[in-house]
C-alpha cells in the first residue's frame, strides 16, 4: 500500500494473494477490519472538535466529559451533548447499564434509546417510546426536549 516498488509484484502471479487466495479478505472479513467501532471512534472525534469543553451541567466541576444523552456517539447534535464531569459521566453511564440490566430482566425485549428523546425502552412504534410516540401521533412532530421525560398528557401535545 502506497509503496511504489510493489506495483508490479501486486499485479503479478507471485502476489500473496495468489499463492494464499483462502487469507484475501475484503470489508468485514479483513483481519483489520474495525467496522463499528471506525465509526464510533469518529464521532467521538467530531464531537470532541465541534463542542468546547466548560463546568460539568450538573455539579459545575470542571467538565472533561462530551455525554451523548441518547447514547449514541454518532449523534453530534448540540441538543445531544452533555458536558459533564468524570464523577457525573460515569455515575449517568453506570446508571443506563443498570437501566438495561433492569428493563431486560423485567421482560423488555431488546430495548433500546427512543429515536426522540433517549430514554431506554421497548422500541414501540417506529422506534419512539411511548410517550413520545403519543404526542408524535397526535401533532405529527417530535416531542420537544423541554417535555422529555414527562408522561405524556394530551395537555402537552398543542393541537396541529
Ligand atoms: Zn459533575
Ligand atoms: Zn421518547
Amino acid at each position: 500500500m502506497g509503496d511504489k516498488r510493489s506495483g508490479n509484484y501486486a499485479r503479478g502471479d507471485n502476489h500473496w494473494s495468489h499463492q494464499h487466495p483462502d487469507r484475501v479478505r475484503h470489508g468485514s472479513e479483513h483481519f483489520n477490519w474495525r467496522g463499528e467501532r471506525a465509526t464510533v471512534k469518529a464521532g467521538r472525534q467530531r464531537a470532541r472538535a465541534s463542542f468546547a469543553l466548560g463546568p460539568c451541567e450538573r455539579c459545575g466541576k470542571n467538565g472533561v466529559e462530551r455525554h451523548h444523552k441518547d447514547a449514541n456517539p454518532l449523534n453530534n447534535d448540540p441538543e445531544n451533548i452533555e458536558i459533564l464531569c468524570r464523577h457525573c459521566h460515569m455515575e449517568i453511564d453506570g446508571r443506563l447499564e443498570r437501566f438495561k440490566l433492569t428493563s431486560a430482566t423485567a421482560g423488555l425485549r431488546d430495548p433500546r434509546p427512543c429515536i426522540t428523546c433517549g430514554e431506554i425502552a421497548r422500541p414501540a412504534r417506529k422506534g419512539r417510546c411511548t410517550n413520545c410516540a403519543m404526542y408524535f401521533r397526535r401533532t405529527g412532530v417530535e416531542r420537544p426536549p423541554a417535555l422529555w421525560g414527562t408522561k405524556y398528557s394530551p395537555r402537552q401535545a398543542p393541537t396541529p
